[in-house]
């Protein structure tokens, strides 16, 4: 079986681990704070490096190297994350989710 497919549920090792993967990045992102971005960056690298999907990986990556992450606060932070969710949904046929300032604990 292809891995690499635009049909989510084809992809078994994806649906999988994408929605705990995308839940820890909201989450931390939700709490992030400027002198987080050491471990921010650790973070994103390691669950987009890391993602078992290896073709997720490679276009997390690719993605990440063209629209680079906003670490300068929270807000920046949070809304770049959602961004990058949305490029992948857009990527595998899924509509675009708002924007919800609740993805953000208050400053
Ligand atoms: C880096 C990366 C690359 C991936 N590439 C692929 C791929 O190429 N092909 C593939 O089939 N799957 C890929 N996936 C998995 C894919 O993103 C989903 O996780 C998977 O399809 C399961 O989708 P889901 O409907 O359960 O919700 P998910 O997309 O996992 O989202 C979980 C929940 O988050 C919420 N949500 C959705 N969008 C947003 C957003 N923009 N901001 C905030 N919250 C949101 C919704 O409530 C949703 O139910 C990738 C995952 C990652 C982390």
């Amino acid at each position: 079986m292809s891995y690499v497919t635009r049909d989510r549920y084809l992809n078994p090792i994806a649906t999988t681990y994408g929605p705990p993967t995308w839940e820890c990045l909201h989450a931390f992102a939700s709490i992030y704070r400027p002198s987080m971005e050491s471990t921010a960056r650790q973070l994103v690298d390691t669950l987009i490096g890391g993602f078992p999907c290896g073709a997720c990986a490679e276009g997390g990556k690719k993605y990440l190297a063209a629209h680079p992450l906003d670490y300068s606060n929270r807000v920046g932070f949070a809304r770049s994350i959602w961004a990058f969710h949305n490029a992948v949904n857009e990527h595998i046929g899924k509509p675009a989710y708002p924007w919800r300032s609740s993805l953000v604990v208050s400053l």
